[in-house]
């Protein structure tokens, strides 16, 4: 047990009884390094949901799968043990609690993405953009070695910067102003973007700003011209006018 006061690892236990309804054993321990005296608790492990994953097979709730996903995502990133350690327990505890009879792997990725996305945003790409289209590990795995370090974007003045996904998403924001869009949903249409360039090593704005638009058009039409215009799409007013045009004119539903 790590002592919470010096962080060693190496303790004598000096007392251990049950606690008074029976449900637990209390232990006093000993810090071998510099004699700090703490307290824990022995008990039942609540069993935790079933697993359902995406096959419809159902398997036992395992919080060690979400330690080795989380920490698989965060390779390489400035995040101590001891948080990676806080953020697993906290999550299998909200999951026990908020989910009680199953959840589905989907559902576990959801919320591993809410932590990560808290925690490190390289992670939190790197798992997004994988986690939903692989079943196992070792592909997932696969996967993320294949992810370029850092992705490039080549501005139209030709000087490069470091591709950011939450500027991707404020531009996309700042079109759907006032549009009946959620900001989940524009979170998922920059991670589709992200997955779709994820394999390159730079990438133009002005591509970035196609593929947007693109995924605009399909979502808010409003929010497409607005975006579009800003971007110069249309060379002269008669060209605007005819996209216009083309439009449905109809306010877009809420498809999120
Ligand atoms: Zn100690």
């Amino acid at each position: 047990m790590i002592c919470p006061v010096c962080s060693t690892d190496g303790d004598r236990v000096i007392d251990s009884r049950p606690t008074p309804d029976g449900r637990a054993i209390r232990r006093r321990r000993e810090c071998l390094a510099c004699g700090n005296r703490f307290t824990t608790y022995e008990q039942v492990e609540a069993p935790g949901p079933a697993v359902v994953k995406s096959d419809g097979r159902r398997e036992a709730f395992d919080h060690s799968k979400i330690l080795g996903s989380i920490q698989t995502a965060l390779k390489k990133r400035p995040v101590s043990r001891e948080r990676l350690q806080a953020v697993v327990t906290d999550l299998a505890t909200r999951i026990k609690n908020d989910f009680p009879s199953e959840i589905t792997t989907r559902q576990i990725g959801e919320l591993v993405l809410g932590e990560l996305f808290k925690l490190d945003e390289v992670a939190y790409i790197r798992f997004a953009s994988v986690h939903k289209q692989f079943g196992d590990k070792d592909e997932f795995i696969m996967a993320l070695k294949a992810l370029p370090s850092s992705l490039q974007v080549v501005k139209a003045n030709g000087r490069y910067e470091p591709f950011r996904r939450d500027k991707l998403i404020a531009s996309m924001m700042i079109a759907l102003r006032k549009r009946p869009v959620s900001r989940r949903k524009v979170e998922k249409i920059a991670e589709e973007i992200i997955e779709s360039i994820s394999e390159r090593e730079e990438v133009s704005s002005s591509e970035i700003g196609n593929l947007v638009m693109k995924r605009l058009r399909d979502i808010d039409e409003v929010a497409y011209i607005r975006y579009a215009s800003v971007y110069r799409k249309f060379r002269d007013a008669s060209e605007f006018a005819k996209e216009v045009e083309n439009l449905t004119g109809e306010e877009t539903l809420d498809r999120s």
